[in-house]
């Protein structure tokens, strides 16, 4: 198993689309460098995250026309695109705009 080069933060934000609160799993440092997003998570890091209630699902999408694991809204079913964790919602957390848990297995 490879090592992941930063831990894994659960941000408490709110949903994108419909605002109400969401849990947002990545894998980054303290830093800035932002390693990925549920698409990379080894099966250990998919069970760590749902077991901090994140809700992960694989689907499609358009933007990038492939499949791949993502941050699910609970309420509305959006996804989070490898393309917002870092404006929308890792920057804000390091800045402490969302609060957020550092876990580990
Ligand atoms: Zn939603």
């Amino acid at each position: 198993m490879d090592e992941p080069e930063g831990q894994m933060m659960i941000i408490s934000a709110e949903c994108w689309q419909c605002d109400k609160p969401m849990l947002i799993a990545l894998i980054g440092d303290n830093a800035g460098n932002l390693y990925g997003g549920p698409e990379g998570f080894s099966n250990e890091e998919v069970s760590l995250a749902e077991e901090h209630g994140v809700l992960l699902k694989t689907i499609f999408s358009k933007t990038s026309e492939e499949t791949y694991l993502a941050n699910v809204c609970k309420e509305c079913g959006a996804f989070v695109g490898q393309f917002f964790f870092f404006a929308h919602y890792y920057t804000p957390a390091l800045y402490g705009h969302y609060k957020y848990l550092r876990v580990s297995n």
